[in-house]
Formats: structure tokens, sequence, C-alpha cells
């Protein structure tokens, strides 16, 4: 049994999204739930998104949305990253929107369409920008002309064009309103071409919080659904009156008074320059704890935060529980949180490991049990990724 913990505040998910829904104009928004819900364990999140508004989910492998499929989800869904040989079909039969970049993309989801007898629904990925995923503009019209061909023999219905913003979270950067135009030029060589997608999408958290003109017909914010937020330079969640979901905790396993001088985890790279107190708390990097919040994170034991001590180890690291701390083992320790009782948040873990809150709590393992609080939490035990299956 592992003794660390996860806590998901269901409600606060459910909170985050009906917010998130009142700072758009857009008419629908798609909860972006890739990735094991960042952490937070796909289904659970996905229907305590939709509890509060979300009418899309979006995933980025098809086997995510596939599960959410199987677990009863009726939403609109999209899936996006489909390399060759990708189950095409099966996300057909299962009603699931996909992408396409290319016009290669295009033909096999043309075949996959006339194999099941159901006509495909596609949105068009372009390049706006960012640099990854979408076709350039200069490879928009071969894509546009495949996607027109397939469209007229009916394997398919162009319902969306999208695209994705590389640094909404710095307003002013120059490369907004370059998207933006590059994405309404490509909305004119779809128009031109006879294709009219009625969802237009390019907006993710970043873009939903601070670019209300980048909205257009669907949002897809991922990150403040689960309360954090991807602009920690103009404000905490509570600017938006987003509400993180997650809390990290585990027991402390060992408290002991060590002397001055006495070198702590692997390479002493701290050495206590007192008498003190020590605590050893069971969650390492095999838990998803980053390596390089060694020295520098601090969690929160016995109404107050303790700094994490040298190195962070694959299954424990070490916590200063202060010269005068009581014998605390089984205390505790909350790792990090809303942050209501002064524990430390995913995004004060971010800046000590120098990386952003989303890897933080991405990262985390599944060898840590969740637990559900609030609206959905009869469906964890549904939870057909969080349980292992395919
Ligand atoms: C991950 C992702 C999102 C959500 O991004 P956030 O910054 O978490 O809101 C939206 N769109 C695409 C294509 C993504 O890959």
């Amino acid at each position: 049994m592992h003794t660390g913990r996860i806590d998901i505040d269901l409600d606060a998910i459910t909170a985050n999204v009906r917010r998130l829904r009142r700072l758009t104009t857009a008419r629908h928004l798609m909860s972006v739930v890739k990735a094991d819900a960042y952490g937070h364990g796909l289904v659970p999140v996905a229907r305590a998104a939709v509890a509060g508004g979300a009418d899309w989910l979006g995933t980025a492998q098809p086997r995510e949305a596939l599960a959410l499929r199987r677990a009863g989800l009726r939403e609109r869904l999209l899936t996006w990253l489909l390399p060759p040989g990708a189950p095409i079909e099966a996300l057909l039969a299962a009603d699931i929107d996909v992408s396409a970049s290319a016009d290669w993309g295009i033909d096999d989801i043309a075949r996959a369409a006339r194999r099941t007898g159901r006509r495909a629904r596609v949105h068009l990925k372009v390049d706006t920008g960012m640099g990854r995923a979408g076709a350039m503009p200069a490879d928009l019209p071969a894509l546009v002309h495949a996607a027109r061909q397939a469209s007229e023999a009916g394997a398919l219905e162009i319902v969306g064009l999208w695209s994705h913003l590389a640094a909404a979270d710095d307003p002013g950067h120059p490369s907004l309103p370059a998207q933006q135009s590059a994405f309404e030029q490509a909305e004119q060589v779809l128009t031109a071409a006879g294709l009219t997608p009625r969802l237009r999408h390019l907006a993710n958290s970043a873009g939903l919080l601070e670019h209300p003109h980048l909205h257009y017909d669907l949002v897809r914010p991922g990150l403040a659904g689960y309360g954090l937020t991807p602009v920690p330079h103009l404000g905490g969640p509570d600017r938006y009156g987003l509400r993180p979901a997650l809390t990290l905790s585990a027991p402390l396993l060992l408290v002991k008074r060590v002397a001055a001088g006495q070198g702590i985890s692997y390479g002493h790279t701290y050495v206590t320059p007192a008498d003190t107190t020590l605590g050893l708390v069971p969650l390492g990097y095999g838990d998803g704890i980053p390596r390089h919040a060694s020295n520098t994170a601090q969690v929160w034991v016995n109404g107050r935060r303790a700094p994490v001590r040298g190195r962070v180890c694959m299954d424990q690291f070490v916590v200063d529980l202060g010269p005068d701390a009581k014998d605390a083992a089984g205390a505790r320790v909350l790792v990090f949180g809303p942050g209501d009782h002064g524990e430390p948040t995913a995004q004060d873990w971010a800046d000590a490991a120098g990386t952003i809150s989303y890897e933080i709590v991405t990262r985390l393992s599944d060898r840590i049990p969740r637990h559900y609080q609030g609206g959905g939490a009869d469906w964890a035990a549904a939870d057909p990724v969080a349980s292992g299956e395919p």
C-alpha cells in the first residue's frame, strides 16, 4: 500500500469550469482532459467539468477519448494526435471528432469513414505561428483541396478550423496579433473553397483568461479548469476566481534528532548548520516529485512550512522540522494543495523546481492513490485509466 495520497476536489473543478464559462462569450467550452486530466484522473474530472458546463471534452491521445466514451460520457469529443495507423475507425464508431493537419490525414480519415459507413467530423488544424502541429499556410491549399474532395464524396464534414497559441501567457507578445491574422487568413482560404467551419477555436487557458478577442466559437481550457493559472506572473488563481483541486499529502514516516554537521541524502548536498529535527516524507521522484526541487521546495507540517533538505530520492525525501520540533512521526505532511492552511501550492513547487505547475501535477504517478471528494465522487472507481485498464 502506498502511504502517499492525492485528494481531488471535484466540486472545485465544477466551480472552476462554471467560472470559465462566465469568462467567455464563446458558445462552446471544451475542457481539455489529456494526460489523465493533468494527473487528476480522466473520467471523474471529465464528469465534474461537464457538471460545470463543459459541452466539449478534448484529449491529445485517441486512447483517452475512447476511454471517456467507454465510461459513458456523451459530450462532443475531439482528439488530435493521430499518428499513421491511429484507430480512426474506432474513433468514428464512438462518435469522436478528429483533427487533420495534412492531406494524408484527410485520406486516412476518409478511408476509415468509408469502411465504417460513418461520416467523419473533422477539425482542420493550421499552424498560425506555434511551430508545432497544424498545416503551414503554404500547405493549407493542399489540405483544403483534399478536405473538400472528401467532403463532397460524403466521407467527412469539415466542422472546425483550429490552431494553438504560442505565447498567450505573455500579453503583448507580438505572436498574438500575428497568430490572429494568420488564423483569419486561413479561415478565408477555407471559405473561398466553399468550406464553412462552424467551430473556430484558438484559445487555451491563457487565451481564455487574458485574450477575450481570441475566443471565437469555442475555448479549450485545460490548466485553468484544475484551478491553476498559466499566467502566475499576473497573479494567483484567485485573480480569476479559480481554486486548485489537487492536494498531495503523506504521513511523516520518521522523525529524528541530528547534530550540527549532519550531511543529508545522496551527495550530502546539504549539511545541517545546527542541531535539528529531520522528518522523512515517503514520496520521491518515482512518484513524480521533481528531483529539481531538492533543497528548494517546502512542505507544510505541524502548522508551518518545512524546507526540503538534501536530494529528493526515488521514494523519499527529507525535510527539516527545526530544532524544537516535537515528535511528529505520523503527522500529515501537505506537500502541496490549494494553500488554505498555508501549505505550498503546485505553483510554489514549480517555482522551486524551475518548471510550470502543469508539469508538477501531470507528472504525479498513478501509483499514488487518488481520493475524490464532491460531485462525481461515485465515479472515481470507474476511472479506467487510474485503474490501469488499457
Ligand atoms: C493542452 C492543450 C490545451 C489546453 O492548454 P492549457 O494551457 O492547459 O489551457 C488546448 N489546446 C491544445 C491543442 C492543447 O494541446
